[in-house]
């Protein structure tokens, strides 16, 4: 049965350095939770110390009811239930697929085996499979194999590092959907590794952004986008950037950019100000009179994502439908939609 999983304050180190700086963070059970950040920001040290690889130096781990790490305890990763699903698949090779999803179900007598296998290889649309062996299937197929194995001793938490990252681009993302599908029908609470986030939005119910051993923000991916915490979470998440810029008595700010409303210019000051721009917020308007300097281009078939140049030599990305041909050097007219402004106080 899934458990929620939940971290107290956890810190993990190795010798005088600390990799995982008090993180507190609760999974409900039947939730996919996703660790994203750059490298280095100790996700995989986070994923080890929850499977019970790593002991902590403070804080506490537990699963349901059941306290499984604290200073004083580490409970053996064989004793804690959890299921994992490595970024190399890690399938036997001179197993079949059956014996690969059956590996870890000891116990059970020949038949019920037999049942519990094909019922997994269902879950994960591979059925009648049972006597390949994993070289004979794709890439996509054997993650799915590898899937099914961690499944099949009914793990209250899954725990999975990283478990795409060795597929092409197209692939990842449809396997995140498909996998999200199969977690989802069999009710498990599941918990990411992942670096792209992309993956981490299609797969997650919620995400925490990690910054060198920190949680700088636990939500939803959704509210991550839309509502980033600080300008790190901002700048990490999709591909905005943060621009300086000054508002008037009014609230007018600089460039032809919008309004603050009262509430903001009080809370926010009037300079220096930092504001979210993400590549959707500013759209080709061909009348408009705000014209900004084409700096370089990127075609990407359906669109182009254009970097542009404001008047004082700040950079904007503009995603556009790919009809919109303007070159390098050339003038893009553009008009900026900030309806859901993301303002953060200047720096320093
Ligand atoms: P990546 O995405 O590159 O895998 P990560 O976010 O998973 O990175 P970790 O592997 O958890 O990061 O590493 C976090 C920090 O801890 C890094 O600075 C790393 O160098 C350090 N680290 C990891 N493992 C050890 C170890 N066994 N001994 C000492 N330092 C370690």
């Amino acid at each position: 049965m899934a458990e929620p999983l939940q971290l107290n304050n956890v810190s993990v180190r190795y010798g005088d350095f600390t990799a995982v700086i008090e993180v507190s963070l609760r999974l409900e059970a039947g939730h996919i939770g996703c660790l994203l950040g750059p490298s280095g920001c100790g996700k995989t040290t986070l994923l080890r110390a929850i499977a019970g690889f790593e002991p902590l130096a403070a804080g506490s781990i537990s699963l349901g009811e059941r306290q499984i790490s604290d200073p004083g305890q580490l409970v053996p990763t064989e004793q804690r239930n959890v299921g994992m699903v490595f970024q190399d698949f890690a399938l036997f090779p001179h197993l079949s697929i059956a014996g690969n999803v059956g590996f870890g179900l000891s116990g059970m007598d020949r038949a019920e085996r037999e049942q519990r296998i094909s019922a997994m290889l269902e879950l994960v649309s591979l059925e009648g499979t049972q006597s390949a062996y994993p070289h004979e299937l794709s890439g996509g197929q054997q993650q799915r194999v590898a899937l099914a194995r961690a499944l099949a001793p009914g793990p209250e938490l899954l725990l999975m590092d990283e478990p795409f990252s060795s597929l092409d681009r197209d692939l990842r993302e449809q396997l995140a959907v498909e996998v999200r599908e199969v977690l989802k029908r069999a009710g498990v609470t599941a918990i990411l590794v992942s670096h792209d986030q992309q993956e981490a939005f299609t797969l997650s119910d919620q995400v925490t952004v990690i910054n060198a051993g920190r949680v700088a923000q636990t939500d939803t991916p959704y509210a991550l986008y839309h509502n980033p915490a600080d300008r790190f979470v901002a700048e990490f998440i999709g591909q905005g950037s943060i621009i300086s810029v000054n508002a008037d008595t009014q609230g007018k700010l600089s460039h032809g950019l919008g309004t603050l409303t009262p509430e903001q210019l009080s809370n926010y000051g009037q300079s220096n100000l930092g504001l979210l721009v993400r590549p959707d917020d500013i759209k080709y308007s061909a009348r408009s009179e705000v014209q900004l300097k084409v700096l370089s281009r990127a075609f990407r078939g359906a669109n182009f994502m254009y970097e542009l140049a404001l008047p004082n030599g700040q950079a904007v990305s503009c995603l556009t439908p790919s009809h919109v041909n303007v070159a390098a050097g050339e003038l893009l007219p553009v008009q900026f939609d900030l309806q859901h402004l993301v303002l953060f106080e200047a720096e320093g």
